[in-house]
């Protein structure tokens, strides 16, 4: 089973006004407890997955591309202490416009880095004011160039749609521009306030009706716009939200996505081993106290049984347009998933949803797009 590991580093230059991830801008980063946190949670983790050979490391936020390039460094080696890392193995590190300099990105690269994923989000000035950005299009462009002068030959940008005021050609021009710039990989999400955190302020102003965001119909033509034109581009659509050249399909993410294993270190980072998923605290803070205590930031746990793993590994499984192959799935839970979804299956077939083509299920572009209903029909 294919393994990764998860870092979190939480702190930004400034909150957006949309975000929900653990995420916190302070003035003064404490960038050497925060890294002693990190380094001791890992060690802890380590045997909690021993054995385990990683195909990728990931290095998330909060913007992560504002730790600083020597301990950075030092996490990357103690993770290649603890496991065993393939020697092609995928080592992401995300950053945002606005703080990247050619220095710290060839120091990034120099400790292992080899993909950058860049959060754009929008080339439009309009848009990004109403998504609070502080950067401005150029600096996406600069953040860029950058990651491509410091050698970085697998990049990803990230982009947002459904923003207030936002149009159908405006969502599309986002997308052409993201393609212009030739990144090897694309990633497009709708803009989404349900379920999100109270404190929120975006997710507040909208129930309070002070802003205005386009309405299903309009968020889901953008997202058509926006995949025509990368497709048009060259990407394929290899997941709901996700769109690469080919060989250049995240593979942190598809770890995911196929249900592999996860170990995971850092504020508000979930891990994940066969039969048990932890989430750490959220708080910085707090979380840098836990581990001083007790070696962990743990703040919860739960037990995943086989029967709730078979049904998110169909749920995640379907986000890919390669599908699901049952037969396989079956095997490896030891639960007959063909006879025992037989009529669902059935059915997504024939509402003209997806197809199953040998013992692989997966879903047509209408069925990624009502992903979430269609996947709801297995639980
Ligand atoms: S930069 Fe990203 S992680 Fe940081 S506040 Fe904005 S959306 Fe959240």
């Amino acid at each position: 089973m294919a393994f990764g590991v998860y870092i979190h580093f939480p702190y930004c230059l400034s909150k957006c006004p949309y975000c929900d991830f653990a995420s916190r801008a302070e003035k003064v980063i404490p960038q050497r407890r925060y890294t002693e946190a990190v380094l001791r949670e890992l060690e802890t983790r380590a045997s909690e997955f021993a054995g385990r050979e990683a195909v990728s490391i990931y290095i998330g936020g909060g913007t992560p591309s504002l730790w600083d390039p020597p301990l950075f460094a030092q996490v990357v080696r103690e993770v290649r202490s603890l496991w065993r890392v393939r020697d092609d193995a995928e080592i992401t590190l995300e950053a945002n416009p606005g703080t990247t300099d050619e220095e710290r990105f060839a120091a990034f690269r120099e400790a292992g880095a080899n993909r950058i994923s860049i959060g754009v989000q929008s080339f439009a000035p309009a848009q990004l004011i109403s998504l609070g950005r502080k950067h401005s299009p150029g600096d996406a462009v600069h953040a860029f160039e950058t990651a491509r002068r410091a050698g970085f030959r697998n990049t990803s940008l990230d982009l947002i749609h459904g923003v207030e005021r936002q149009t159908r050609q405006l969502a599309a021009r986002d997308a052409a521009s993201a393609v212009a710039l030739g990144p090897e990989h694309i990633s497009c999400y709708a803009l989404t306030l349900t379920g999100l955190a109270e404190e929120v302020p975006m997710a507040k102003a909208w129930q309070r009706g002070e802003i205005e965001l386009p309405d299903d119909e309009s968020a889901a033509e953008m997202g058509e716009s926006v995949r025509a034109e990368l497709v048009k581009g060259g990407y394929a659509r290899y997941e709901i939200s996700n769109y690469a050249r080919k060989g250049f399909e995240s593979v942190h993410n598809t770890l995911y996505w196929r249900g592999g294993e996860y170990a995971a270190a850092g504020c508000g980072a979930c891990g994940f081993r066969r039969g048990r998923r932890y989430a750490n605290d959220r708080s910085p803070e707090r979380y840098m106290e836990r581990v001083e205590q007790t070696g962990k930031g743990e703040a919860s746990f739960e037990e995943i049984t086989s029967e709730q793993h078979l049904r998110e590994r169909l749920f995640t499984g379907l986000r890919l347009a390669q599908g699901v192959d049952l037969d396989s799935l079956s095997t490896d839970l030891d639960i007959p998933v063909r006879s025992r979804f037989v009529n669902e299956i059935a059915q997504i077939v024939r509402d003209g949803l997806g197809e199953l083509e040998g013992s692989v299920l997966r879903l047509n572009d209408r069925g990624l797009d009502l992903h979430s209903e269609v996947s709801l029909r297995f639980f």
